[in-house]
């Protein structure tokens, strides 16, 4: 039988504001434990939340950049449970009422097709605080620091049907949250996660299978692994004739398996009811106006600038565009060296294969774009040769330095001189006068295709070092 995945996914991203979502207290990662929480935060009795206006300006530029349904009104709720990093017994979320809608969410697949994927509603929370096990022997220690952080929580409709179409809606909000600026969207730091909910049923089948939610996946890579290793047990459980049960699952990536967290709590067991102690938000038109004008440009406004403008083709756009870090600098390349065809081969080729080599981000790229673009400069101008260029490459690399010093120190410059070039031209013809007679005596579409045989003798002769757009001049008059 042919099974079909379906995916829904739900997103935590923390928003990067200087305090909390209700209280004063500073948010900052990787503090000393409780330094950062203060007497809202640990719910001392007679404390009040006070809602902090950044995180409605931010949730609001989200709403905008999807082009969602804006709530205009929208609610705080309690949800109450209980947990030992939860000191007020209720996390305070949004459920009916929250602060953006509907929205429609295009991604684009490894093959170039494209997809939507409806996006049910954003809502904003709290973060709780965090339980550590691990120094305490026998005991728990608790650390408050998180707790009250703002986040937004993202739920799509489960319209995504295979691991690497998840993959690309996560990609596609954590390019949109970074390019607005409203979080970091590290991954490894936990301000942005992710819980997968997965089923599977028989393809052609309307109605969905029992889904299983994969809480708090923390990387892209885990997230296309742990559906993978989700479905893979949901199918063959089916098929030994069992049945899967809605339940919460951890994924572990050491063993590369899912396993039973708890199972789902009904949402009435949370009691929800609207926060006595928070006014409903009420938005302006002309607030939201304004923020939809200090909208900075986005990812698909900047791809199609980037195929109009620079002549980019759509993939090579959409690769530069996905973090804007990379696209800016691609910018500065192509100002600099004026070849935007070859500032982004680079980039999307040599650069970016040797930044995942060593698992770097393009901020901590050792070649500046000020230096790739002069690189690329030389080659435009003919000082070096493609072959010659991947060397400098490398050079600078590892050991840093200027584009024109180092070509001077290691010698690379190509030879452009019309008269060694012609030396080289003459020597090729007089050893293959058999080539060089069934060239002569070819129609001319076919002398398109021997012309190659010359050119590569000639490089060949020079030991790489020959200008090729020389060679090619010379060659043509000379044959
Ligand atoms: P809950 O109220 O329990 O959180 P929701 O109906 O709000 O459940 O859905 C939570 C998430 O699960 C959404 O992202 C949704 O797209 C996804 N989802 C719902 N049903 C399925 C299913 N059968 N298979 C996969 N994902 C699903
Ligand atoms: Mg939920």
């Amino acid at each position: 039988m042919e099974w079909e995945t379906v995916i829904g996914l739900e997103i935590h991203v923390q928003l990067k504001t200087q305090s909390k979502i209700f209280s004063g207290a500073a948010v900052d990662f990787g503090q000393e434990p409780n330094t950062n929480a203060c007497a809202v935060d640990l719910a001392l009795p007679g404390t009040l939340p006070v809602l902090n206006k950044a995180v409605i300006e931010m949730a609001v530029q989200f709403g905008l950049a999807l082009n969602a349904e804006i709530g205009y009104r929208s609610v705080f709720e309690r949800k109450n449970y209980f947990y030992p990093d939860l000191p007020k017994g209720y996390q305070t979320t949004q459920l009916d009422e929250p602060i953006v809608g509907q929205a429609k969410v295009k991604i684009e697949l490894e093959d170039g097709s494209e997809k939507t994927i409806r996006l049910h509603h954003a809502h904003l929370e709290e973060d709780a605080g965090k339980s550590l096990h691990e120094d305490f022997a026998g005991k728990s220690g608790i650390d408050l620091n998180r707790a009250g952080t703002a986040l937004i929580e993202i739920v799509s409709e489960p319209d995504m049907r295979s691991a690497e179409e998840a993959v690309a809606f996560l990609k596609k909000i954590h390019s949109i949250v970074t390019y607005l600026g409203i979080s970091d969207g590290e991954m490894s730091q936990g301000s942005m996660r992710c819980d997968a909910n997965v089923s599977v049923r028989p393809l052609g089948q309307e109605e969905y299978g029992t889904r299983a939610e994969i809480k708090n996946i923390n990387s892209f890579r885990f997230v296309e692994r742990a559906i993978g290793v989700e479905v893979e047990r949901q199918i063959d459980l089916i098929t030994d004739g069992g049945t899967v049960v809605q339940e919460t699952r951890l994924y572990d990536s050491d063993k590369n398996e899912t396993r039973p967290m708890r199972s789902k709590e009904v949402a009435n067991d949370y009691r929800y009811f609207p926060c006595p102690d928070l006014l409903p938000v009420e938005l302006e038109e002309s607030y939201v106006q304004s923020l939809k004008e200090s909208l900075p440009e986005l990812p698909d406004a900047k791809k199609k600038r980037f195929c109009s403008d620079y002549g980019l083709s759509s993939y090579d756009a959409g690769l530069l565009t996905q973090e804007r870090p990379v696209a800016d600098y691609f910018e500065e390349v192509a100002t600099e060296c004026k070849d935007a065809k070859l500032a982004a081969n680079w980039i999307n080729g040599e650069l970016s294969a040797q930044l995942n080599k060593e698992d770097l981000e393009i901020s901590n790229s050792p070649l500046v774009a000020k230096t790739l673009g002069q690189l690329i400069t030389r080659v435009v101008d003919g000082t070096i040769s493609g072959k010659q260029a991947k060397q400098l490459f490398e050079t600078l690399w590892t050991e840093g330095g200027e584009v024109n010093q180092t070509i001077e120190a290691e010698g690379l410059k190509q030879v452009s001189d019309s008269g060694a070039i012609e030396e080289l031209v003459n020597q090729v013809i007089a050893e293959n006068p058999q080539q060089v007679e069934n060239f002569r005596s070819a129609p001319e579409e076919k002398q398109k295709k021997m012309f190659g045989f010359f050119v590569g003798q000639v490089m060949k002769l020079s030991q790489g070092q020959a200008n090729p757009a020389e060679v090619n001049k010379i060659l043509k008059v000379k044959l």
